[in-house]
């Protein structure tokens, strides 16, 4: 929600109509992000500790909630929050209308574009013990999806369709959060993980170290195809020695994780979130392992299907980018 909190004095003569300057007005902004273990969660609090720095200039205050790219683009769109994180595949998808299971409204042509962030790949873990040694294997196993509303939810499911699998080819199908899902393989009630994220994230690394497991690749013809055939997919590597138990490069595809908003949001509101980060970018990048090889030519336009917001187009002009 984007809400105003104005000096008392200024309250009646704005609501009014006396059209009294704001100086003294506040602005509230919500980032939509993901759990807690996740590296949404992470994108939120380190720009909200850039803009907020700045509180006293510009009178925005940043806080984040979680979500997942799904639930952040609808609650952008019913005005719960004023930007997000989400994957590229789900703002291709939103901008364009082209899942409406996911976004029941139609195409989102108010859905705008800022900046992407870290890729993502789609990432599986299994427990050493559950005898998944390719992604084929997951058949007939305990397997967190994810929940509802996440991204990695649905583009686990858009996989599963093109895999010809449906909820029942698992023993299990469960619908835990991201936040919860190593604790329950570690805790021997699902088999495999799956999780669409960056790296290194504090989910994989609880996984892999609280018990034994290993990442397994996900690039069998079909994965190869679906990358091919989408621009907002591409095949992808998780390093080699990124977690404990999996010591070679993890071949799999992946998305990128973007920052959106909408025309509703103001665009000194984006001109002074995309500010506080780029103008701060080292400090930026160093506030999370997965943010480290950003740069910034590439994030203005990489991964970006909905068109950039006014206030990041300003921003981006100044500083000679566009
Ligand atoms: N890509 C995931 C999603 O949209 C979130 C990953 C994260 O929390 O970092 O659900």
């Amino acid at each position: 929600m984007l809400k105003k909190l104005v000096s008392a004095s200024c309250v009646s003569a704005l609501f009014l109509g006396f059209g009294v300057a704001t100086a003294s007005a506040e602005t509230f902004v919500t980032i939509g992000t993901g759990g807690q273990t996740g590296v949404y969660y992470q994108v939120g609090g380190a720009i909200c500790r850039l803009v907020n720095r700045g509180s006293k200039d510009h009178d925005i205050k940043c806080t984040h909630t979680t979500g997942g790219s799904v639930a952040n683009i609808n609650g952008l769109r019913n005005g719960d929050i004023n930007m997000g994180v989400a994957q590229s595949d789900w703002q291709y998808h939103a901008y364009n209308g082209t899942a409406p299971d996911k976004f029941p409204d139609g195409a989102y042509e108010d859905l705008r574009a800022v900046f992407s962030v870290h890729p993502e790949p789609f990432t599986v873990v299994a427990r050493a013990d559950s005898g998944i040694e390719s992604f084929e294997d997951l058949k007939g196993k305990r397997v967190n999806l994810g929940n509802p509303g996440s991204g990695a939810r649905a583009t686990f499911e858009v996989v599963m369709d093109k895999m010809g699998w449906s909820t029942s080819d698992f023993s299990l199908a469960a619908e835990l959060k991201s936040s919860e899902q190593a604790a329950a393989l570690c805790d021997d009630k699902i088999d495999a993980i799956v999780f669409t994220v960056g790296h290194p994230s504090g989910t994989i690394k609880e996984a892999t170290t609280s018990c034994e497991s290993k990442l397994i690749n996900v690039d069998n013809d079909t994965i190869k195809e679906l990358a091919a055939d989408n621009d907002f997919y591409a095949m992808a590597t998780i390093k080699g020695g990124t977690y404990r138990g999996t010591d070679d490069d993890v071949t799999t595809f992946g998305v990128g994780a973007t920052f959106v908003t909408s025309t509703d949001t103001s665009e000194e509101v984006v001109y002074e979130m995309v500010k506080a980060v780029f103008d701060n970018f080292r400090r930026f990048k160093k506030m999370h392992p997965a943010f480290a090889n950003l740069e910034e030519a590439n994030m203005i336009k990489n991964n970006l299907s909905a068109p950039l917001h006014p206030g990041a187009i300003k921003y981006y002009k100044e500083q000679g980018w566009l």
